[in-house]
């Protein structure tokens, strides 16, 4: 019976998986060829668990803040930035940004602030530095995960420093890590046609290698599913994997779904990716990223009901509450901008899940029961 001869063509990615040897290009080809999702899924929660995972699934309280959304920079997935004569531009002070924090931290007491901005030509280093002294004075227990590696290179342009000397400043300021933004997809031809102002991505690697040698941690990302071959994607994920393997200071693997609303893509007829590929590269991610140890369902980019599905496809955080994500609801995400903790702990125990509330460094803050 043709059922019964049905030959999988996973079969020498799960010898690999489970003899614990590193997955290859071709292998991670083999996987987003593969239509077998289930066994993609099954493949990817095996990884995580013979790499030394458990049941726990775990979450950050934390706030999301933009002091400006003006940005040289135009990247066409981009439907966050503004040029500064536009109506919906926006800088906000220091005193204004850190009321605006203080104040939402009595009502919440996050314990992170993850800060983006577009890369505005109209301010200098010490808008930055001004802004992370005044937020560490205020909120000294909160962890600053600000700043994505373009946003380090824009500063050296400000400023005439290096990587090294701006990132000194910044750390001594009060930045406590960086979020991974900035990665979208490393291979040139890709970056050419999406982001065609944006530094090489050997700066974006540049940056993170520096900042991992000074002590610093931070996230990774890719940006998926608008120009890219899946040679590209998985190109993306070996790059990353070099670099850890190089500094080992990633303590995180983000997939970001591109979303061409408000975007020149969405004129051009681009779409979502669908559910499958979104739950493809979330287990991919996980077997090629052998030495990054936590990869996150992105709950504000996949909605809750994937994201759950997501924590058997390999994932084992869900990033956070989130309050107040701007960029991906600018380009039409349709999610809530805020996750309490309760419907966090709720959402990972209806998955058969452990919640575990986290810091920003993958510390254990709170552990709950299963269920
Ligand atoms: S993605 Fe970032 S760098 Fe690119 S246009 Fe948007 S804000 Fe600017």
């Amino acid at each position: 019976m043709a059922l019964l001869d049905r030959t999988s063509t996973l079969g020498p990615v799960r010898d690999k998986v489970e003899a614990g040897e590193r997955l290859d290009l071709e292998d991670g080809l083999t996987i987003l060829e593969s239509d077998d999702l289930l066994e993609i899924g099954e493949l990817a929660d095996l990884a995580r668990r013979l790499r030394g995972g458990n049941d726990e699934v775990s979450f950050v309280q934390n706030l999301y803040l933009s002091q400006t959304n003006v940005c040289r920079v135009k990247c066409k997935f981009c439907a966050f930035a503004a040029t500064q004569k536009q109506e919906h531009a926006y800088s906000t002070t220091t005193e204004e940004l850190v009321r605006d924090a203080v104040a939402q931290h009595r009502l919440a007491s996050f314990t992170e602030i993850h800060m983006v901005n577009g890369e505005n030509p109209h301010i200098d280093l010490d808008f930055y530095l001004d802004t992370l002294r005044a937020l560490k004075a205020e909120l000294p227990d909160v962890h600053l995960k600000c700043y994505t590696a373009s946003e380090v290179h824009h500063m050296t342009t400000l400023s005439g420093l290096t990587h090294e000397e701006v990132l000194v400043e910044l750390k001594a300021a009060g930045l406590d890590s960086l979020p991974g933004g900035g990665a979208e997809i490393f291979a040139d031809r890709v970056r050419a046609l999406v982001a065609p102002g944006k530094e090489h991505a050997d700066i974006w690697f540049h940056v993170h290698d520096t900042a991992h040698r000074m002590g610093l941690r931070s996230t990774c990302t890719m940006l998926y599913g608008h120009v890219e071959t899946y040679e590209e994607r998985i190109d993306h994920l070996i790059r990353l994997r070099e670099q850890q393997d190089r500094t080992g200071g990633f303590v995180a693997f983000i997939p970001l779904a591109f979303h061409p609303e408000n975007t020149v893509f969405e004129r051009r007829g681009f779409r979502h990716s669908t559910g499958s590929e979104d739950l493809k590269m979330m287990a991919v991610s996980r077997l090629m990223l052998d030495n990054i140890p936590n990869i996150k369902a992105y709950w504000i980019m996949m909605g809750m009901p994937l994201s759950a599905v997501g924590l058997h496809f390999g994932a084992n955080d869900v990033q956070g509450t989130v309050m107040r994500e701007t960029i991906f609801h600018a380009a039409g995400a349709q999610t809530e901008t805020e996750q309490k903790i309760d419907q966090l702990v709720r959402f990972v125990r209806e998955a058969g899940r452990i919640p575990v509330q986290r810091d920003s460094l993958h510390n254990t803050i709170q552990v709950w029961d299963a269920a």
